[in-house]
């Protein structure tokens, strides 16, 4: 891993009104890396994740992504072009196509002709493993498949980050796996994840770093199996309690 990280976070603070969500920040993140959330509700983890595309601005505290801080418009803009984000609702589409649905974000910000943007999409639907499904409507898939859309249509951006805001969460129960598959290939391919997710198992197999959040603060990081096996706070022990 490089020593530079990719991703970095300096004591940042966010408020909506008097709820005091992010509780002074930091983080780095290195190319390559997988780095797993988990934590209460209501305790950051999304808002941590919106900072980072700047879907949410932030109060106090610097972030910089792959060198660019976010502090301007222009940067603000780069910066969402390398990070791809994946949320518990797939937000696809209804009206478009699986295809269109890939193909659309490639053509209007990657200025991507037609059959070029097509042709990456096939190649992610069959990453994905669902290459027959291109020419369905969202409404004609399962969970599990839409979500798997929703992953293709944010690696069909070439990301160089790619966030996952507990993507299973809204799925049945038999289509998790397949979309953790799918997750796990990504992170053995060596994108750099930062995954908030619930999934013990995800986490044990893909993850180099495991962070518990609460009341918007890191409580504690280690390698997922001494923050499973072993953690050192009693606020980690009292939440896996409630999730293993
Ligand atoms: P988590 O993802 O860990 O469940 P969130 O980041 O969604 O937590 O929320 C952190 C805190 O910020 C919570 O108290 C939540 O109610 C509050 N919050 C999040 N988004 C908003 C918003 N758009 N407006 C007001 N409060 C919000
Ligand atoms: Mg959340």
């Amino acid at each position: 891993m490089d020593r530079e990280p990719i991703i970095h976070i300096e004591n940042v603070h966010k408020w909506f009104g008097h709820v005091h969500a992010l509780r002074g920040i930091n983080l780095d993140v290195y190319k390559g890396e997988v780095v797993v959330i988990i934590g209460p509700s209501g305790s950051g983890k999304s808002t941590l994740l919106r900072c980072i595309n700047r879907l949410e601005e932030f109060d106090e505290g610097k972030i910089i992504v792959d060198g660019i801080p976010l502090d301007s418009a222009e940067n603000i803009n780069a910066v969402r072009t390398e990070v791809g984000m994946v949320f518990q609702q797939f937000n696809l589409f209804p009206h478009l196509t699986v295809l269109e649905n890939i193909c659309l974000a490639q053509r209007i910000v990657r200025k991507r002709k037609k059959e070029e943007a097509e042709a990456i999409a096939m190649e992610l639907l069959r990453k994905v493993g669902i290459p027959e499904k291109a020419h369905n409507y969202p409404a004609q898939l399962s969970g599990g498949q839409q979500q798997r859309v929703a992953i293709a249509r944010a690696l069909a951006m070439n990301p160089k980050i790619m966030l996952f805001d507990e993507p299973t969460s809204a799925l049945d129960p038999e289509m998790i796996q397949e979309v953790l598959d799918v997750m796990l290939n990504l992170a053995r391919e060596g994108m750099t994840m930062v995954v908030v997710s619930h999934e013990i198992g995800f986490a044990r197999a893909a993850a180099h770093r495991a962070i518990l959040m609460d009341e918007g603060q890191i409580v504690e990081e280690a390698p997922p199996d001494i923050l499973f096996n072993n953690p050192r706070h009693e606020r980690t022990r009292a939440f896996l309690s409630k999730v293993l």
